[in-house]
């Protein structure tokens, strides 16, 4: 195998004055779209809590705050970078729920929901506006954070008998008093693959995207599949053909809205190509030194292809 773009480490060096974000402004500054930064193979950073320990600094915490659905930032620099809670003080805003999330490099994070108005200096912007633009611990914190938060809004009521849900003593569950159902954040486990035949890779475009733009295949895990027979299923399905010598290479949490991919390369073992109707506008086989305009590499799919290229 070839080596993994493992450069999301950032090193950070705090200025030594507590009160300035010096250790953030160092992390944007060097986070550069072009750069394999979202590559979460090694341990991230971040300790996931439920509860705040009782020596977290409140004013220090990270809101990764959700207004009208978009995350609240502070444009630094041309970058977005996460508020405080001090920073929120001056806000005119209302904070609707708060879920404490863990620590991030020692620093307290929550999600949050808001209501009010933005005064000037703040923005916000939808979650894909992040990818790719702060520290992948950054990006994906504040897809933890949108995943709670619609966890939060969705299971207010227990889905068998109505009641209204209770939280967890410990775990990050909503519990119904009545008839004792647990809900948890949910996530939708889905497959990704690149498939070679020799040198060549089959990309495919989706009937949603521009003309122009390829990518691996993917597709939902199924209730009682392993994520293998979700491989075979979904080449099957979405392009007729037959895959071998499946390899998992890692994972990705994608929170458009709540998957985790799990990658994979696969082999080419037999068919021709039959586009599945309303899914698939085209799929090709493409030479690695003639590929079409494949995904940014902050997506897993890119890091698919790429490592496959590397591996040549
Ligand atoms: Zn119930």
């Amino acid at each position: 195998m070839s080596s993994w773009p493992t450069n999301g480490k950032v090193s950070a060096v705090r200025c030594g004055v507590e009160t300035h974000q010096c250790t953030l402004v160092r992390v944007f500054a060097i986070a550069d779209p072009e750069e394999p930064l979202v590559w979460p193979k090694d341990p991230d950073d971040f300790l996931s809590l439920v509860e705040p320990p009782h020596d977290a600094d409140p004013g220090n915490a990270l809101i990764y705050a959700f207004l009208d659905g978009e995350l609240v930032c502070l444009p630094e620099q041309g970058t977005p970078k996460i508020p405080t809670q001090d920073d929120f003080r001056w806000l005119d805003v209302e904070f609707t729920s708060k879920h404490y999330m863990g620590e991030l490099r020692g620093q307290s994070c929550y999600a949050a929901t808001l209501n009010g108005k933005l005064s000037e200096g703040y923005s916000s912007l939808g979650l894909r506006g992040f990818l790719g633009r702060v520290d992948a611990a950054h990006f994906y914190l504040a897809g933890r954070a949108q995943q709670i938060v619609a966890w939060h809004n969705e299971h207010g009521f227990c889905g068998r008998c109505g009641s209204e849900t209770q939280a967890h003593t410990t775990d990050r569950a909503k519990v119904c008093p009545d008839c004792g159902l647990i809900a948890y954040p949910r996530l939708s486990p889905s497959i990704i693959v690149l498939i070679h035949r020799g040198d060549d890779v089959l990309l495919a475009r989706n009937a949603q995207w521009p003309d122009g733009m390829f990518s691996t295949l993917a597709g939902f895990v199924e209730p009682g599949e392993s994520i293998e027979q979700t491989v075979h299923r979904e080449v099957k399905e979405e392009v007729g053909l037959d895959v071998t010598n499946l390899r998992y290479l890692g994972s990705q949490s994608w929170p458009f809205p709540n998957s985790l991919m799990l990658g994979f390369h696969a082999e080419y073992a037999g068919g021709d190509i039959v586009c599945q109707e309303g899914e698939i506008a085209e799929a090709n086989w493409f030479a690695p030194d003639a590929l079409p305009q494949i995904p940014p590499p902050v997506a897993i799919s890119r890091w698919l292809i790429d490592d496959f290229l590397n591996s040549l």
